[in-house]
């Protein structure tokens, strides 16, 4: 038989939004990525994740980052840059995914602009979108002081939400709990600031083109998560 009966298909454009999740420590950053990746179907990307695969597995940008870190340096960004894009260039990545830990610098997200835009065919786009889980540091300083953690199992408590049931030691062994310096007041007022500092220059990136979702995230973990997703599904991209 000749000549096929050849359809004319016209394939939609289609446009994938990447969360790029921002939040203060404390505020459920890590969860929410881990949900949205789920409820997306995509991979949840991790920048520190990476660094520590990398390492474990002995991989050449592994050894390179150890050196870097062991002489008490910094990763640089094209470290980072290098290890992240290797891991968004592979084909789980193709319809998006959720962003933890990158950019940290305007520098990084321009690398990221241009990557995207590299990669940005007539059919077929990713968007970045910044949600930034907006906490009150009164509540963060409440949620993260209370932090109890034994010295001989390495479980966590907190004398407000999920206490031990003899206060002050471990309900597995009864050790004495204690409190990581990670955790004292003055430390995470420190992390705190320091958050601040770093995200200031990202959200100058991103607010020029309107592309920061802000999220309350002092509420229960499902309704972060469910006003993130409707509020992706309303962006205009
Ligand atoms: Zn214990």
């Amino acid at each position: 038989m000749q000549g096929t009966n050849e359809v004319l298909r016209v394939e939609p454009m289609m446009q994938h939004i990447v969360p790029i999740v921002l939040g203060p420590p404390g505020a459920g950053k890590g969860t929410q990525c881990k949900r949205l990746s789920e409820a997306l179907q995509v991979p949840h990307i991790s920048t520190g994740d990476l660094l520590r695969e990398h390492i474990r597995k002995g991989t050449s940008l592994g050894a390179k980052v150890k050196r870097t870190i062991e002489r008490g340096n910094l990763v640089p960004d094209s470290l980072i840059w290098e290890m992240l894009q290797e891991r968004i260039g592979r084909s789980d990545c193709r319809q998006g995914f959720v962003l933890d830990g990158f950019p940290r610098t305007a520098s990084q997200a321009e690398r990221f602009d241009a990557y995207l835009a590299q990669h940005k065919s007539a059919r077929h786009s990713l968007l970045p979108l910044v949600v930034r889980l907006a906490v009150d540091n009164s509540v963060l300083l409440r949620r993260l002081t209370g932090r109890r953690v034994c010295p001989k199992c390495a479980s966590v408590f907190h004398i407000e939400f999920g206490a031990p049931q003899v206060p002050g030691h471990c309900d597995h062994d009864g050790a004495e709990l204690f409190i990581r310096d990670d955790d004292r007041e003055a430390t995470i007022r420190e992390r705190l600031r320091v958050y601040e500092r770093e995200i200031s220059p990202i959200l100058q990136h991103y607010g020029n083109d309107g592309r920061i979702l802000e999220i309350a995230g002092d509420r229960p973990v499902e309704q972060v998560t469910e006003e993130i997703l409707e509020a992706m599904g309303h962006v205009a991209v």
